[in-house]
This record gives C-alpha cells, sequence and structure tokens, in this order.
C-alpha cells in the first residue's frame, strides 16, 4: 500500500476527551473516529488491525474444532424471556420494536440464540460435542462508555457455545477453549492472567476471566507471587483477620450524638472500627433489606448481588428518605428490633461486642453479640479484599489493574433447561445439553495492545498484529534516486510476503518520521540522500535500533525479522 494514496488523517493534538493511551493514540493514528458515545467507524488502519486480531482469533478457534457461524445482531424478545434475562440485562440491553410492535433487541451476548439454534436440530448424542463460533458486532448500552473501544456501545466479540453430553464432556469443552484463549491471547502478544471469575449476569458454575495487564485498566486483579492463586477483586475470597476475642458483655443502648458514620462512632465511643458494624441500607425488588458487615471494611456489590441471586439494577441503595420511610434512622441503623430482611455477612458472627445503630437518632448499642442480641440470614462472605489481604494459606496478596479481555463461563444447563434444548442419549432418552460460553473481546483486545505497547511518540505494534509489518520512507520525495530507490525496496518486501507500506508522500521528512513513530510500524527502511551509494537507514520501532547498511542486508533484516516473530499457527 502507497501512503500518498491510503487514507489516514492523522492528528498532530491529543483529542482533549480521550483518557487513556490507547484511546488517544488510536484517534491520531487515524484508526477510529468517534460517532456517537460509546460508537466509533474503523477507518483502514484501524481495520486493518482488527481484521488481523480476528485472524488470530479464527485460526486457534477452527484449530480447537470450533465452527464459525453468523447470527443476527438482533434478537427475539421470546427467546430472552424464556430464559429470564429480558428482565436480568435491564437498561445495558438495547431493545426495539418492528412496525408490528414486535419486540427485539440488538444482542449483547447470544446464549438464548445458539441454543435456540441447536434446539431441534442437534438430535443425537453422536452429533457431541459441537462447539459454534461467530466474530460479530454486539450492542450494550453500557452507563458509562468510556476509553474509546475499551468500554463502548458497540463493539466486536468472538462468542462461541460449546455443547455436550453431560457435565464431564463440558468440563473437557471448557478446558479445551481454556488452552485456546491462552494460545490466542500468547499470540496477540498480550501480558495477562487467567482469573477466577464471577459468573454474574450469565449463571452457571466456574468461569475464568483472562485479563490483560494495563495501569488504566478499569479492574483490579488480586494474585499471588507464587502464582498460587489469581482473582478479580469483585471475586477474590476475603478470609477477614478478627479483632480481638473478648468476653461478651451486658447489651447498652448508648447516646452518641451526631456519629452517623463508622469513623465518627469508633471514634465517640474510643472501641475499634472493626467492631462498630456498617450496616447497608437497601431497598431490593422494593422491599427493604439491610445488610450488615464489620465497620472496617468495604461491600463487594458483586458478592452480595450473586448472593441475592437478583439483577444488580433490583438493587437499590436507599437515601436517607427512604430508610427513614423503612422504619430506621439514617446512619442509626441497626440489626436489632428491625423488622425486615436482615443479612449478616459471617465474620460479623464472631465478633464480639459488637457497635450497632440503635434505629433511634443518635443512639447506638454496645456489646451486641450475633445469636444472643440478633440474628439474621448469614452470608459467607460479603466483603471487598484490600491491600493487605492474605490467601488462606497466609500468602500476601498483590494487586494489579487490568482489563478483561477475555471470558470463559461454564454454564451447565441454565440455558437448555430454560429454553429446553434437549439431544437423546445413548439410551434414546431425552436429555437437555450441558454448555459454555466463551467470549473474546476483538476491538477491546486492539486497545489493550495499544495500552501495553506505547510510548512518547505513538504505538509499537507486535508484527503480530501490526497494520504494516514493515514501512518504507522515501526521505525527500523530490528526489527521483530516493523514489526509485523507495519503490524497488518496496516491490521487494511486497514481493517476500511481507505487508509493508510505502511513504512516498510529498510531505516534509518530519511528517513522515512522526507518522511512522506515531503508527507503530515494527520495522522501517528509509532510502535518504545515500540512496545513490546503495545505503539505507535501517531501523526498529521497539527496540530503537538505527544504523545505515545496504539495501540488501537491510532487505534480508526486515524479512528475517518479520518472519521469526509473526505469531502463526
Ligand atoms: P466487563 O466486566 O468489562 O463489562 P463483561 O463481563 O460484561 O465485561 P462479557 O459479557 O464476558 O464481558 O463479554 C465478553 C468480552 O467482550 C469481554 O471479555 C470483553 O473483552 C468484551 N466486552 C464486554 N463489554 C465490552 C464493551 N462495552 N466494549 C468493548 N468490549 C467489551
Ligand atoms: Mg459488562
Amino acid at each position: 500500500m502507497k501512503l500518498s494514496q491510503y487514507y489516514l488523517p492523522t492528528l498532530r493534538e491529543v483529542p482533549a476527551d480521550a483518557e487513556i493511551a490507547s484511546h488517544k493514540l488510536m484517534l491520531r493514528a487515524a484508526m477510529i473516529r468517534r460517532s456517537a458515545s460509546g460508537v466509533y467507524t474503523y477507518l483502514p488502519l484501524g481495520l486493518k488491525v482488527i481484521q488481523k486480531v480476528e485472524k488470530v482469533v479464527r485460526e486457534e478457534m477452527n484449530r480447537a474444532g470450533a465452527m464459525e457461524i453468523l447470527m443476527s445482531a438482533i434478537q427475539p424478545k421470546e427467546i430472552w424471556e424464556s430464559s429470564g434475562r429480558w428482565d436480568v440485562y435491564g437498561p445495558e440491553m438495547f431493545r426495539l420494536k418492528d412496525r408490528n410492535d414486535r419486540e427485539f433487541c440488538l444482542g449483547p451476548t447470544a446464549e438464548e440464540y445458539f441454543t435456540t439454534l441447536v434446539k431441534g436440530e442437534v438430535k443425537s448424542y453422536k452429533q457431541l460435542p459441537m462447539n459454534l463460533y461467530q466474530i460479530q458486532t454486539k450492542y450494550r448500552d453500557e452507563k458509562r462508555p468510556r476509553f474509546g473501544i475499551n468500554r463502548a456501545r458497540e463493539f466486536s466479540m468472538k462468542d462461541a457455545y460449546s455443547f455436550d453430553v453431560n457435565e464431564e464432556a463440558m468440563m473437557d469443552s471448557y478446558m479445551n477453549m481454556y488452552r485456546a484463549y491462552e494460545r490466542i491471547f500468547d499470540r496477540l502478544c498480550i501480558d495477562y492472567r487467567v482469573c477466577q471469575g464471577d459468573a454474574g449476569a450469565m449463571g452457571g458454575n466456574s468461569s475464568h476471566e483472562f485479563i490483560a495487564l494495563a495501569e488504566t485498566g478499569e479492574g483490579v486483579i488480586v494474585y499471588t507471587d507464587s502464582g498460587s492463586y489469581a482473582a478479580t477483586d469483585e471475586k477474590a475470597e476475603v478470609y477477614y483477620s478478627y479483632p480481638e476475642t473478648q468476653e461478651p458483655k451486658e447489651k447498652e443502648k448508648v447516646h452518641t450524638p451526631g456519629t452517623k458514620t463508622i469513623e465518627e462512632v469508633s471514634e465517640f465511643l474510643g472501641i475499634e472500627k472493626a467492631r462498630c458494624a456498617k450496616a447497608i441500607d437497601m431497598s431490593v425488588e422494593g422491599e427493604p433489606v439491610y445488610a450488615f458487615i464489620p465497620g472496617d471494611r468495604e461491600l463487594n456489590l458483586t458478592k452480595l448481588v450473586s448472593y441475592l441471586g437478583i439483577p444488580e439494577h433490583e438493587i437499590v441503595m436507599m437515601d436517607d428518605e427512604m430508610i427513614r420511610n423503612s422504619g430506621t434512622v439514617p446512619g442509626f441503623t441497626g440489626p436489632i428490633g428491625l423488622d425486615a430482611r436482615i443479612i449478616v455477612d459471617e465474620s460479623l458472627t464472631k465478633i464480639s461486642n459488637l457497635v450497632v445503630g440503635a434505629n433511634e437518632e443518635d443512639h447506638h448499642i454496645i456489646n451486641a453479640n450475633y445469636g444472643r442480641d440478633f440474628e439474621g440470614e448469614i452470608a459467607p462472605d460479603l466483603l471487598m479484599v484490600e491491600e493487605g489481604d492474605k490467601t488462606e494459606e497466609g500468602e500476601e496478596l498483590q494487586f494489579a489493574r487490568g482489563i478483561e479481555v477475555g471470558n470463559i463461563f461454564q454454564l451447565g444447563k441454565k440455558y437448555s433447561e430454560s429454553l429446553d434444548a434437549k439431544f437423546l442419549d445413548e439410551n434414546g432418552k431425552e436429555q437437555h445439553f450441558w454448555m459454555g460460553s466463551y467470549g473474546v473481546g476483538i476491538t477491546r483486545s486492539v486497545s489493550a495492545i495499544i495500552d501495553q505497547n506505547f510510548d512518547d511518540n505513538g504505538i509499537i505494534w507486535p508484527v503480530a498484529i501490526a497494520p504494516f509489518e514493515a514501512i518504507v520512507t522515501v526521505v525527500n520525495s523530490k528526489k527521483e534516486e530516493q523514489e526509485a530507490l523507495g519503490e524497488e525496496i518496496y516491490k521487494k518486501l511486497l514481493d517476500a510476503g511481507i505487508d509493508v507500506l510505502l511513504d512516498d508522500r510529498k510531505e516534509r521528512a518530519g511528517v513522515k518520521f512522526n507518522d511512522r513513530d506515531l503508527i507503530g510500524i515494527p520495522y522501517r527502511i528509509s532510502v535518504g540522500k545515500n540512496a545513490g551509494e546503495n545505503l539505507v537507514e535501517y531501523s526498529t520501532r521497539k527496540e530503537g535500533v538505527n544504523e545505515e547498511i545496504s539495501v540488501e542486508e537491510a532487505l534480508e533484516k526486515v524479512i528475517e525479522n518479520i518472519k521469526k516473530e509473526r505469531t502463526s499457527l
């Protein structure tokens, strides 16, 4: 491709609304343009990278025995109602009606759709295992679209669904995908960790998240240096370190004027925060529900959602007025004498002499003890992991930021049962499929790769997914000699099967070099004033190698290095 004819409107200025490197660089390198919040157009350079990522994903999925299909982005409401997810998905789902008032959604994912497809068509155990996938645009009306294509409302995802005869076979399919994902993200040159995930709205049993490490990542992962444990902070189990045990004392109501927060009441009474029960006043599906955790910890909403088994958008934190109407007092909620659903984090049942709200303005109760003074549903772990926490074995936990690029789930029979998708087993008996689902964020992977590979001057592509593997720059296009040699080198590289770009624009050398750095092409040859002596400048974007060598040597180095760094099958 010749740059003089290529649509590459690079930007010199950093766009004001872009917060993270990948977003800024994708705009500046003319890979994307925003058309609405979280909705993007892919320009030639951006689309080319996406296609390279897709190629890796396709090759690995095919190699793992999965078959590519393509379903519509428009999905009928009925299948989502059958699984119960029409409501669960809530406002994140784009919904639409046709001219006859029939309701649809723009698919945010496709468990129901694939299950419906297979239902009735895959009839026998002999056809299993089966794994179908697609690479398709997905739609999610994200609460906070941000960071460019990282959290978009329209994005490309590879989604796969496996169908098996029993749990064991499902586990095999799952592990097969686990390994395919390792190969995919290795080939995409992403630095990632595999974490135990949260099944969330997907339902089902176990899941793993593939998290690309990035300082600007929206998520936090928790891991041990030995590699014995890695989980997202949403899922990480908390081994709470208890305050000192005390003999239970006589419960007593005390005057605690103006002490609405844990800090205030702890300081006022001179009792450690861990012993002051923190109340979370919620309205769940319209009913008041109160959860209590130790005062020195934060609530993990994901764990609470999972405990309650309801969609997150059904939980509303009560405001002061709602709290008053529910029969208690903001800042003074306590589990004693509260006539409502009460959920107690298990740790609280083991802490003696708690301070709890008295459900009365400016009053708390001290020396409250679980079992003797109050009761509730015991939730095993509602706490957010925090710095200083250790694993069950006492190993120190480390924290890092990252962004999820892939996700694998064991779904079990959740969707096959709700959509009644069955096959005939060896004994001619009807059975529901055991399923798994597997996602890769195609577009998000592109931004993750950039966030791991850039410097002040621009993107530093790994060869595997670089939009072009090499670039030939004609330093001074007015000089025929340079132009001719540039063209000759360009053709030789094309003949050698290199994906190469020729910068033959009538631009100043500085502009060309800046663009070359910005778009991050890994291997470069520039043809300048010594063209007549058969000398060119060979340089690399990543290592910063820069040497003047003969044309032949330069060609050899470029071709050899690129072939070495391609991560093909
Ligand atoms: P997140 O926690 O980041 O919202 P998710 O758990 O909702 O992700 P999945 O439903 O597992 O994501 O989707 C599969 C993959 O699709 C994710 O691993 C991610 O790479 C990608 N993805 C999800 N939401 C978006 C989005 N809004 N923009 C771009 N990619 C996305
Ligand atoms: Mg999401």
